[in-house]
């Protein structure tokens, strides 16, 4: 199958409904309006096999996820979800491999108003590079850099079950199957808190989604605001997988610094806690108070009062 046929079957189904598009998948460019009184926020998420995923990953989970994880930085500043361009390179045609790797790209093209316009094919090792583009009201975004002292620190869903999963497959942590069939899930298939997002543009005053560790990404929210951060581990939510395991080592490594969450951790300040627990009363997900933002730079993470050392979260160099 030539490239153009590739590009033709498997990824011009990926349109889905096109909105504000004057030219999709086909020509040199895509084009697209940003209707007045609205920006676009962009975003740009590269997955690597051995880095970010085994060999062996099933293609759908891995499509899934690639298109999951720039979700979750429009999530993250408040955006609303609209187009997408793909760069794929692999080894080989494969098409059963193609159909599998869109199904899971189909599965959130479903759930949310976004559509791929655009990308490249190439052959060569299996790499997945995905660039969202979002639109938000102008002036409506929730940046790293806006927390304040006294805000209080907040995050959705729960906490380290994507790190636990991953170290029971690398046979670091022994987990039963059921335990391992129910954070694997977290792994492989992360909820972009879109929705929770958005309603949080008129409560919180920061925002970073977690893709990096909680004391990693909550340091870069921290510096960026030119204030430091406590964190409360007694108060973080845990699944009970989780907390079986924190119970027996006595360790918050995984919920603190394990990557791959994809929960969004935000500020409030404390006149606005009412209203933030109001408007996302009614999502599916639940967030929970975590810490505080205080005078000075850095993260502590404190249990019960006393200060407990821990490591930084995941970076590439
Ligand atoms: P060019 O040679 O101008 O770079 P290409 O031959 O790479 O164009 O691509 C032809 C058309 O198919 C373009 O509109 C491009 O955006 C689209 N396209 C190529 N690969 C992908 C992909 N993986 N996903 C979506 N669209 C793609
Ligand atoms: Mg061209």
């Amino acid at each position: 199958m030539s490239e153009f046929s590739l590009i033709e079957k498997y990824f011009k189904p990926l349109q889905g409904k096109l909105q504000y598009v004057d030219v999709g998948i086909g020509d040199d460019c895509a084009v697209v309006s940003v209707p007045s009184g609205f920006e676009l926020a962009m975003s740009m998420d590269t997955l690597v096999e051995g880095i970010h995923f085994f060999p062996d990953v099933n293609p759908e989970d891995l499509g899934y996820k690639a298109l999951a994880v720039n979700l979750s930085d429009l999530a993250a500043m408040g955006a609303m979800p609209k187009w997408f361009t793909l760069s794929v390179t692999l080894p080989e045609e494969n098409e059963a491999w193609l159909q599998s790797f869109c199904s899971g790209m189909q599965d959130l093209i479903k759930q949310y108003p976004i559509s791929l316009i655009g990308g490249d094919t190439t052959r060569g090792p299996l790499s997945i590079t995905i660039q969202v583009h979002g639109m938000m009201r102008e002036g409506q975004r929730l940046l790293r850099s806006t927390a304040k002292v006294g805000d209080k620190i907040f995050v959705s869903g729960l906490l380290g079950d994507a790190g636990l999963a991953l170290n029971a497959k690398m046979q670091k942590i022994a987990l039963s199957p059921e335990a391992l069939a129910s954070v694997e899930s977290r792994l492989l298939r992360p909820e972009p808190r879109l929705s929770l997002g958005r309603l949080l543009l008129a409560s919180a005053s920061s925002m970073i989604d977690l893709s990096d560790g909680l004391i990693g990404d909550l340091g870069h929210l921290a510096k960026a605001s030119g204030v430091a951060a406590e964190i409360f581990c007694e108060k973080l939510p845990l699944s009970k997988y989780m907390q079986a395991h924190v119970d027996s080592t006595g360790d918050f490594t995984l919920p603190l610094s394990a990557g791959d969450d994809y929960e969004l951790c935000f500020t409030v300040p404390p006149t606005s806690v009412q209203t933030c627990r109001c408007d996302v009363k009614d999502q599916a997900v639940a967030i929970t108070e975590v810490g505080r933002i205080v005078a000075g730079s850095g993260v502590t993470c404190l249990l019960n009062g006393e200060e407990v050392e821990q490591g930084r979260g995941y970076q590439h160099f």
